[in-house]
């Protein structure tokens, strides 16, 4: 792979909005990656292999709780810092943002929001530090934009509750320590358990042959009358609402992620239309190029503002659900056209591995189906601005 020239697009000066302790937060995750992440990630992409030795600077940098309170090993910042860490690691690979959102958001947020302290103490320091890693388990084989109807159960049997179903495309499952898993009891309601790897009838296989997210582990969580101790569930949120409280974290994070992926196609579509000559000039001189880089700059102010504005949203505690929607579904979008769109720009060289573009372009295919897929974002807004429901 080419080496790592990337420079950020700040077309608005959006840098003055920051504080310093932003900026030197994002600084520090930007050069992080350009250390340790690009040089070995084309590879592990090609590999399809997860670099667990990236781990530990993942923690370092924050990225695993950025927002859970230092008492319990988390970065305790605010909500732009953990945008800002998530924009800078996926501008390195979705794929490494995906287990670090999955850490963070749908492991760490649910023990801390929904857990009681004993659960807190026991398994958040750990998590942040990476000494263990966590998957969360929403999605069914026959249940995904549809998690309410799941058939994953346990029953309670007097000191200990047992646990049967299986989940289906779980990041990071085919590693984790722990998995924060979405089952229905007796009577039909979803409550969170943390179930450890070591319980008997609890199986993690991988999946297999993915063109999309190739660095991150992706598999099943499989529950063969597994054995969870009462002490495991999560005993403060129950209901759809609890996992889809965990989702609109992650969802967060994404929508600032993806303008890391943006700006990296960006960044080198505009730096190969320089050097490129073709009919005796730069390509980055003819008209159609330009229009493309030109487009592509304007998207990615726009989706920075974007999630600005929602960051400060959501520091004071404001941010709705559906405003993360769109954020998610808007800058999703907006990536993966600039990406297709870089893509082309380098011509033959766009999909090779020698430039990032495929590599993010492939990537962002997962990342506008997952945490909610680009249409069902799209009927959450309409909902919200209509008030009538199209799910039902
Ligand atoms: C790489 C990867 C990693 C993932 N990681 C995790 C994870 O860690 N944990 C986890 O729990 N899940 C994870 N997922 C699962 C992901 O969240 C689901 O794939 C996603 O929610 C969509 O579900 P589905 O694949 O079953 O698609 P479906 O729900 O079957 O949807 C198929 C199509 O139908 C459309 N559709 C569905 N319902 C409607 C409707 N009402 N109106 C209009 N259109 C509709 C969808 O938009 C989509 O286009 C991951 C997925 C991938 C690909």
């Amino acid at each position: 792979m080419k080496p790592d020239l990337f420079e950020a697009p700040d077309y608005y000066n959006i840098d003055d909005l920051l504080t310093e302790e932003h900026k030197l937060i994002r600084d520090a995750a930007r050069s992080w990656v350009k250390r340790d992440v690009s040089p070995i990630i084309e590879e592990a992409a090609q590999e399809a292999k997860f670099p667990k030795s990236i781990i530990p600077g993942l923690a370092e940098i924050g990225a695993f709780g950025p927002y859970i309170p230092e008492q319990y090993g988390g970065a305790g910042l605010d909500q732009i810092s953990y945008g800002l860490i998530m924009q800078e690691i996926e501008r390195g690979d979705s794929g490494v943002r995906s287990t670090a959102s999955v850490q963070s958001s749908l492991v760490m947020y649910p023990i801390w929001k929904y857990g009681n302290e004993e659960q807190r103490n026991k398994y958040l320091p750990k998590l942040a530090s990476g000494e263990w890693m966590g998957s969360f388990g929403l999605t069914e084989p026959d249940h995904g934009s549809n998690p309410g109807g799941m058939v994953t159960n346990f029953k309670d049997k007097g000191d200990h509750y047992l646990l049967n179903g299986a989940k289906m495309w779980i990041s990071n499952s085919p590693f984790c320590d722990v998995a924060v898993v979405w089952a229905k009891n007796e009577e039909g309601r979803i409550h969170g358990l943390i179930v450890e790897r070591g319980m008997e009838g609890f199986t993690t296989p991988e999946t297999h042959n993915k063109w999309s997210l190739r660095a991150s582990a992706t598999g099943e969580l499989i529950f063969q009358d597994v054995k969870v101790p009462k002490e495991n569930l999560l005993p403060n949120k129950s209901g759809l609402g609890a996992p889809l409280g965990c989702l609109d974290s992650a969802r967060y994070g994404i929508a600032w992620g993806v303008i890391g992926a943006a700006m990296d196609c960006y960044d080198t579509a505009l730096r190969y239309s320089k050097e490129r000559i073709q009919f005796g000039k730069p390509i980055g001189q003819f008209q159609l190029q330009q229009k493309k880089l030109a487009e592509m700059i304007t998207e990615i102010t726009k989706a920075q503002l974007l999630c600005l504005r929602l960051g400060q949203l959501k520091n004071e505690n404001k941010a709705t659900s559906a405003q993360i929607s769109m954020a998610k579904r808007n800058n999703v979008d907006m990536a993966l056209k600039i990406a297709r769109d870089a893509r082309q720009m380098l011509g033959g060289m766009g999909i090779s591995g020698e430039y990032s573009i495929m590599r993010h372009m492939m990537n962002l295919e997962s990342v506008v189906t997952y945490e909610g897929t680009h249409d069902i974002h799209l009927l959450i807004t309409g909902l919200d601005v209509t008030g009538l429901n199209a799910f039902k």
